[in-house]
């Protein structure tokens, strides 16, 4: 049987992480406060980490604090307040991801025993680069995204610290995040965790004007033609999202301990979803046979709100972004989340968007041997028992759902925006 890498997916609250554990994740990442690439998502409290930690270990789950910023001087005191007083409650996570050498060597001072993982945004790019990291007691290293499959082999080959690479999420334009696109727009910085992410926009380019003449040129744009046929705007910097399922053997076998979901600003549904996918590819793997990406994966990958996928720079095409076509593609949508069960078919249901009796609902299951189905909506029902034709955003209604449908605590509901039906596969 293959030996399988840690499965690590983004949890951008606690509720998240639970789910990406309830679906297969071996481990998350969370950030707690600020002090993270991920400052404006919700993050965990000290007090909901230590909750979490507690589930992890029931379920022999591991969790990883995200401390990766490039703070300043001015922010390095707030860190290390935070450090001393996970310490001081006895707040272990199972590593911080660092970036910065200031930020480790706080940590290695008040906090010597929780491993460290350095994080993609130092860049390690060489084995030079590992060995330095290795010496200074660094046990696992995010490599960059922009490295090729064999340059990930070799490294993994000719290193004893633990290799993570992403496999599936957004990638930038730039140098994992060494950017400064949203200072200049607006006034946001990626090294502080707070990227306003404008290579994501529609740009239309246009020649300048001095005192009313034209000068300088005009540039093809291709994309996002009007109904005219004239060219407006176009995604030019925009990357396509990173999407690994078609090498993920390969990758498995360059030896890495960990794989990596991006997306510590992506929704529950999202990560419950990926790491759904994620986890049936490497099961699969794990009993030997030849690898291949199932239908049913690409359709549940398809269904997120995600750009065109690409398998990125494992490929070997180094330095070559993949911007081409990448607008957003469409999405399904979040309607309930189970919270309990009456029966087998029928359902308590937080309710996220509103749907209808007789809506034909797909079900994204929280039990990891399951994939996605979909069921019609016989009944709903409100607390008190009174049939209603439409469950409405933030109730909790009772559903019934079609005959032989088994639903479970923690599954998702979800209806593909406008025609109700499954998005197209890639
Ligand atoms: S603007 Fe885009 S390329 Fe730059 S750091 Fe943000 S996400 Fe990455």
């Amino acid at each position: 049987m293959m030996a399988l890498p840690e499965l690590l997916a983004p949890a951008a609250t606690v509720q998240c992480a639970r789910a990406a554990f309830d679906h297969g994740a071996d481990a998350v990442y969370i950030g707690v406060g600020p002090h993270n690439l991920r400052a404006r998502s919700k993050n965990a409290t000290p007090d909901e980490l230590q909750g979490l930690l507690e589930f992890a270990l029931e379920k022999k789950r591991r969790v990883y604090v995200a401390l990766n910023t490039m703070p300043g001087d001015d922010a390095l005191p707030g860190i290390e307040s935070l450090i001393v007083s996970l310490v001081k409650r006895k707040i272990a996570p199972h590593a911080f991801i660092v970036s910065d050498p200031g930020v480790i060597s706080l940590c290695r001072t008040h906090a010597a025993s929780v491993a460290l993982h350095l994080s993609t945004q130092t860049g390690t790019f060489n084995g030079a680069a590992a060995a330095f990291w290795a010496r200074q007691g660094i046990g696992r290293i995010v490599l960059p995204r922009e490295l090729a499959l064999g340059q990930v082999r070799a490294l993994c080959s000719g290193s004893q610290t633990e290799m993570e690479v992403f496999v599936h999420g957004a990638m930038c334009v730039s140098i994992s995040g060494r950017c400064l696109l949203g200072v200049y727009t607006a006034k946001r910085h990626p090294n502080q965790g707070d990227c306003p992410q404008p290579c994501r926009l529609r740009y239309r380019v246009s020649p300048l004007y001095d005192n009313e003449t034209e000068s300088g040129e005009w540039y093809t744009v291709e994309e996002d033609e009007a109904e005219s046929g004239t060219p407006v705007r176009a995604f030019v910097f925009n990357s396509k999202d990173l999407c690994c399922l078609p090498i993920l053997d390969r990758i498995v076998r360059a030896g890495v301990a960990s794989v990596k979901i991006e997306g510590r600003n992506r929704s529950m549904h999202y990560v419950s979803s990926v790491v759904k996918v994620y986890r049936a590819a490497l099961d699969s793997l794990a009993q030997g046979g030849e690898y291949a990406v199932k239908q049913e994966w690409r359709e549940e990958l398809d269904r997120l709100d995600h750009r065109p996928y690409t398998t990125g720079f494992y490929a070997g095409e180094y330095l070559l972004q993949d911007v081409e076509d990448s607008r957003p593609l469409p999405a399904v949508r979040i309607v309930g989340l189970v919270r309990e069960i009456v029966a087998g078919r029928t359902a308590v249901v937080d309710v996220r968007n509103p749907f209808n009796k007789g809506d034909r609902l797909n079900v994204l299951p929280v039990r990891k041997e399951r994939m996605p189905y979909e069921a019609t909506i016989r009944e709903i029902r409100d607390t008190q028992g009174r049939p209603v034709e439409r469950a409405l955003t933030n109730r909790i209604v009772i559903v019934d759902a079609e005959e032989g449908t088994e639903l479970a605590a923690g599954d998702l509901l979800r209806k593909c925006e406008g025609t109700g039906k499954p998005l197209r596969a890639q």
